[in-house]
């Protein structure tokens, strides 16, 4: 099967992300499953009851407050028998993660999330800054990620190794899964997203993985982006310092976002001439933006089948606009050529690891069969029926070193079957809102902030 032939060269790739030996059920649930979206129910499920099984009792052992949370709701891991089971799994809320102390505070409270073992960390400030305490974790080998709100408030999470390198592999499989015909390492990417190594920015430190896909990747945000940066772009300022930062930030934004266009528009046409194989990887509005600067120039290209586009992190493209994800299509396909079928959606964020990529033929979620457990609740927190709207929840089986059992603040419909395409499962509807009252988020919104400002 030609399928089979892309996920064999797609491991050969991403062999440093996968252990020497799979032996735990999450692993196997990532790893050794066939595929992530497209195995018969029966067996997608198997993998799917071990691996989150497996997460919870290790959760429940290593993590002191959320056994605690598992003993008010009298849950033990012996309670998990079978998937019906699941919606007994303690849930956190995600404002939970965004509750944090400042200082050296910070680090005890990141440490007190965690399910693994801590290695020592040094932090040699007395009175450190969040930035300070992220370095100083990330000399550990903890990756702390974080994306932010409007209002400047952080959802931190620390990631260990193994589920850093768990989630990267996740990220790539899932993408790859739903196109297959297009991936060839031999291919030129762009990230429309800030460059992973100078960022602890979710999206950026997730698509690190883009490195090991694609042979020639380009990034569109090359600048350091630190919480104090983001925060200060938000326009949360403490200081005259600050304040006067975030006025300049503002004068010379224009500037910067034009620059940024006009190195895209360079590429495109060198990867025109050259025929090459290429991937627009990241927020959806940076490509609006070249789009229309091309609909200015009166410029078009065909791509085909040469080129994918695969957005994430959201659909505000103005303060209040929101771009429909079939319009966005629509005009990739009369400006770059690239057909429908190969632009894709993803939705994921920081708190989980679980990657909802649109399929091909109908433009679906889909959620990750073996390893990944999806629910949508009501506002009693009880599971709505299949084709009803309501708050996106999950368990995710590869956050080892937090409890990854976490209910969003997200509006998702969910159906039973994708009504579009063959594969078993629920699917949730192409685009998904903030809940009213939540603060705006979404990933790509921090970073317009950073670079659309006028
Ligand atoms: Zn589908």
């Amino acid at each position: 099967m030609m399928k089979n032939d892309v996920m064999e060269r797609l491991n050969q790739r991403l062999q440093s992300y996968i252990p020497a030996s799979i032996s735990a059920p999450n692993e196997e649930a990532l790893y050794a499953a066939e595929s992530i979206y497209g195995m018969p129910k029966k067996e997608a499920d198997e993998y799917k009851l071990k691996a989150i099984r497996y997460i919870f009792r290790h959760h429940y052992d290593n993590n002191k407050f959320y056994r605690e949370i598992c003993r008010e709701h009298d849950v033990s891991p012996d309670a998990i028998k079978s998937i019906d089971d699941f919606s007994k799994i303690p849930l956190l809320p995600h404002r939970f993660f965004k509750d944090y102390p400042s200082g050296r505070d910070f680090a005890v409270w990141l440490a007190n999330l965690m399910s693994v073992e801590l290695p020592k960390i040094t932090i040699p400030q007395k009175n450190p800054t969040f930035d300070e305490v992220i370095d100083s974790f990330q000399k550990a080998g903890i990756t702390v990620c974080y994306s932010s709100g409007t209002t400047g408030k952080f959802t931190f999470i620390p990631r260990d190794e193994q589920t850093y390198r768990m989630g990267q592999y996740a990220i790539a499989r899932c993408a790859i899964e739903m196109l297959p015909e297009w991936w060839d390492y031999e291919s030129y990417a762009y990230l429309l997203f800030p460059n992973p190594k100078k960022t602890n920015l979710y999206v950026g430190k997730v698509t690190n993985v883009l490195s090991d896909l694609v042979k020639n990747v380009d990034v569109a945000l090359d600048r350091k982006i630190t919480t104090e940066l983001l925060r200060i772009a938000m326009g949360v300022t403490f200081t005259f310092k600050e304040k006067m930062m975030s006025k300049i930030a503002r004068s010379t934004s224009k500037k910067r976002n034009e620059t940024m266009v006009a190195n895209i528009l360079r590429w495109l046409e060198e990867r025109d001439k050259n025929r090459d194989r290429i991937i627009f990887a990241g927020a959806p509005f940076i490509l609006n933006a070249v789009m229309d600067k091309l609909a200015e120039e009166g410029k078009t290209y065909e791509f085909g089948k040469r080129g994918a586009v695969l957005t994430g992190g959201g659909w505000k493209i103005y303060e209040d606009k929101r771009l429909p994800v079939a319009d966005f299509r629509k005009k990739v396909e009369e400006t770059l050529g690239i057909p429908p079928e190969h632009c894709l959606d993803l939705y994921a964020m920081v708190e989980s690891n679980g990657f909802l990529v649109h399929c091909s033929k109908g433009h679906y979620l889909h959620i990750p069969t073996t390893y990944f457990h999806a629910m949508v609740l009501d506002e009693e927190g009880n599971e709505v029926a299949y084709g009803e709207e309501g708050r996106f929840a999950f368990l995710d089986s590869l956050a080892v070193s937090y409890p990854g059992f976490i209910s969003t603040g997200d509006k998702v419909k969910i159906h039973e079957r994708c009504p579009a395409c063959g594969r078993e499962g629920p699917v949730l509807e192409p685009e998904v809102e903030r809940i009213r009252g939540e603060e705006i988020r979404g990933c790509a919104e921090e970073f317009r902030r950073i670079i659309m400002e006028e």
